[in-house]
């Protein structure tokens, strides 16, 4: 299929880890950069966009998402999913395998694969198993996994509670170079829990599930990335202890990341009053000491990348007593307005925030990084960072309608998205 060529003219042409940051203009053909600069004077057949105003960053990077295909196409699919990726500004996203069948083996991983060259708006790169079924009992086929295409490992969803499974894991992928993505939450300290323990758990009589049960399992895995030098990722850090552990274990020159979702540094605990489920996630909503710990491990870089964990869920599985209800929001199209309210607050830098998603992901899969220089894939969002607008789930383009920022008014958002010179995004 022959790709349109695009003209981006007059944006600010921003990429940190680049050293780039100018005015200019940028021109896309054939799937790739074809050049940028100041004042080009592109040839042959295009479409010109206005950039003035507007920020052209490289695409966004995912590492933690759940497009719930196969299995669970009630609640999103590989088309869906990525579609809403596409209006965040995303161009590569990671799904994770608690999908119905589990991603443990290749047939899955193709599966996968196979929709996504067939519906999927932006790159889709699987997470497999680490566990067969996540049972946390067998390990997956760690080689065939990454054989089929899967990029790292994790039983997101659960968290795998034998010690030695996790070493053997951990071993695994270092010898297949794969990171292990960790949901890190102690199942038993965890048990019947529906939110952070605390104050407002109390007040409101929902059993709870204290930091540690989060720091416990966080300083497990580092002690075991310690013992097999596998690779730790912990997905989803929500705890004044975890960034702390994750900050002495680079410090000791361990491999070790992590990484923040928005509403962990967006939102505390107090939004399960009133019992809304939209507020109920795992790991759940902290105290502000948690929150503000994850700010500041995102700030210095503890915590190397920003990941949404978007994960849908039908209207069903919320709209229930708030025990009962589903864990999980969604994540792609309020990332980048929620980010950047980190960054008017002068939290972090835009530097910061847009290599927490673009580069560092990318890093953590040691995954080349191209950004924006000739050459590259035209992997590229143009965003406007000053623009007012609602967030209505609604209007989004997931399946799925849980959010708890309905209503929200927000700044800024992707007004464009190339993947491979594509336009898949468009305001
Ligand atoms: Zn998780």
């Amino acid at each position: 299929m022959k790709s349109e060529a695009y003209f981006i003219k007059n944006a600010r042409i921003f990429d940190p880890t680049l050293g780039l940051d100018q005015a200019g203009d940028v021109l896309l053909r054939d799937g790739k950069i074809e050049a940028l600069g100041a004042g080009l004077k592109p040839q042959g057949d295009f479409k010109t966009i206005e950039g003035k105003g507007k920020v052209l960053v490289p695409g966004f990077v995912d590492l933690h998402t759940h497009l719930r295909e196969p299995g669970f196409e009630h609640k999103e699919t590989v088309e869906t999913g990525t579609r809403s990726a596409a209006a965040g500004g995303f161009t590569t996203i990671c799904c994770m395998a608690n999908t119905n069948p589990v991603n443990d083996n290749a047939a899955v991983t193709e599966y996968i694969l196979n929709k996504a060259r067939e519906k999927a708006s932006v790159r889709v790169l699987p997470i497999g198993a680490i566990s067969k079924g996540l049972q946390g009992k067998e390990l997956a086929e760690i080689g065939e996994l990454k054989q089929a295409g899967c990029v790292g490992v994790s039983d997101d969803g659960m968290t795998v509670m034998d010690s030695r499974l996790m070493r053997l894991a951990m071993d695994y992928a270092r010898g297949f170079d794969l990171p292990v993505l960790t949901h890190s939450v102690d199942a038993e300290l965890a048990r019947g829990a529906a939110m952070h323990e605390g104050e407002v758990s109390c007040r409101l009589g929902l059993k709870g599930m204290p930091a540690e049960a989060e720091d416990i399992i966080v300083a497990r895995d580092i002690y075991l990335s310690r013992l097999t030098g596998g690779r730790l990722h912990v997905a989803h850090v929500s705890t004044l202890g975890s960034v702390e552990l994750i900050r002495q274990a680079k410090r000791a020159g361990l491999p070790v990341t992590g990484e923040a979702a928005p509403h962990h540094f967006t939102l505390t605990d107090q939004a399960c009053e009133g019992y809304d489920t939209h507020a109920k996630m795992c790991p759940p909503l902290r105290g502000e000491e948690h929150r503000r710990a994850v700010v500041a491990g995102l700030a210095d870089g503890t915590l190397d990348c920003i990941a949404t964990d978007h994960a849908p869920h039908a209207t069903v599985d919320k709209e229930t007593e708030f025990d009962q209800a589903a864990f999980g929001i969604l994540g792609f199209e309020t990332a980048l307005p929620l980010s950047l309210r980190l960054v008017e607050q002068k939290a972090i830098s835009l530097a910061r925030m847009v290599e927490a998603l673009t580069a560092k992901p990318l890093a953590v899969l040691r995954r080349p990084y191209q950004g924006l220089k000739v050459g590259a894939d035209a992997d590229v969002a143009l965003l406007d960072l000053e623009g007012l607008w609602t967030y209505r789930a609604a209007e989004g383009f997931s399946k799925s309608r849980n959010s708890p920022f309905e209503g929200w008014e927000l700044k800024g958002r992707a007004v464009a998205t190339w993947v491979g010179g594509r336009l898949v995004h468009a305001l």
